[in-house]
């Protein structure tokens, strides 16, 4: 027999009151069931604490090709001291199986499973995932963290989209150290929206660029895991503080391209650009340029396109408006 997930117990939902005090636990959750008939397992780690307390729940590739929260995951449940920890803390690495496999940020039909939760439970191949999801996992939590990415053809900053008008989901947000923070109401469909639903304060952190590890970006998101574990006080560590306070944005929105065409967008990522700054230009293929496009405002650069080949529509940036 080859034992491909050491110690891991195969569940159908998660039980965190059988887990013992003082254990780290990995779980296969049988999910779905697959077109041959063989289960699809959800991976999940749980460390329940020596004494009670609150229940912190990590989830990662909800899109199957962003992967910088996967070892946020694995290296949190490798760093922190089980016999000092209150609470449980629950990671689930890759929340999206199929389409981490498929390295796709859409599920197998075709949706986005962060556009359709809480899903359905006697629902279509994705709603009955999500569905299932949320009430066999999520559900358990007190507080959720949604760790992302950008999308295929896109960079990030490392940035937080998170609630700041809710006292608990501000504080979330805050102790992440991230460069950018933007103010965004949960929406409906998505995993955060869903959690804030059933009353489970939730943030989402968008960790860079997809299809990749990153590991600066990796380490400065295992230390907001960390301040919001002592903040909680499921920890003793200290509060680690960045240098650099982040840059607060009341909103944000995509510029598009107009017409199509192979795009060089110019400023970076977290820069500031003004109102009016020429932010992109797009060439035809004799190389000859069509146009220039302009910030309609002061802003900083949360994200933007690395892909040349545009048409018309296509993404230009992710333009926030510090408050
Ligand atoms: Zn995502």
């Amino acid at each position: 027999m080859i034992n491909t997930a050491k110690d891991a117990t195969v569940i159908r939902e998660l039980n965190l009151t059988d887990i013992p005090e003082g254990e780290i636990q990995r779980f296969l959750l049988h999910l779905v069931t697959d077109g041959i008939g063989m289960p699809i397992y959800v991976p999940i780690i749980v460390a329940k604490g020596m004494k009670p307390g609150k229940t912190l729940g990590l989830t990662a590739a909800i899109h199957g090709n962003e992967l910088n929260g996967i070892p946020v995951i694995q290296r949190i449940f490798k760093q922190i001291n089980i016999q000092e920890l209150s609470g449980t803390l629950v990671g689930v690495p890759a929340v999206n199986i199929p389409s981490l496999h498929r390295k796709r940020r859409r599920f197998i039909d075709g949706k986005d499973l962060n556009h359709i939760m809480p899903g359905e439970p006697d629902g279509n191949v994705s709603q009955v995932y999500a569905w299932r999801i949320v009430n066999y996992i999520i559900k358990h939590f007190d507080y959720l963290v949604d760790l992302h990415t950008a999308s295929f053809g896109r960079v990030n900053s490392y940035y937080i989209r998170a609630d700041m008008d809710d006292a608990a989901t501000r504080q979330m947000a805050l102790l992440q150290n991230a460069q950018i923070i933007v103010h965004n109401p949960p929406s409906d469909g998505t995993l955060r929206g869903a959690a804030e639903d059933l009353e489970i304060p939730a943030i989402t952190l968008e960790v860079g660029n997809p299809n990749t590890f990153q590991k600066g970006l990796i380490r400065d998101g295992l230390t907001g895991i960390h301040n919001l574990l002592s903040y909680l006080n499921m920890t003793n560590d200290s509060i680690e503080e960045s240098e650099e306070a982040p840059v607060l944005c009341k909103k944000s929105y995509w510029i598009y391209t107009d017409t199509g065409g192979i795009l060089t967008v110019h400023p970076k990522v977290t820069d500031f650009v003004r109102k009016a700054e020429v932010i992109a230009s797009i060439y035809d293929i004799f190389g000859d340029k069509i146009k220039d496009y302009y910030a309609p405002e002061d802003g900083v650069i949360i994200g933007k396109s690395v892909s040349p080949i545009n048409q018309t529509g296509g993404r230009i940036l992710h333009l926030g408006i510090p408050v």
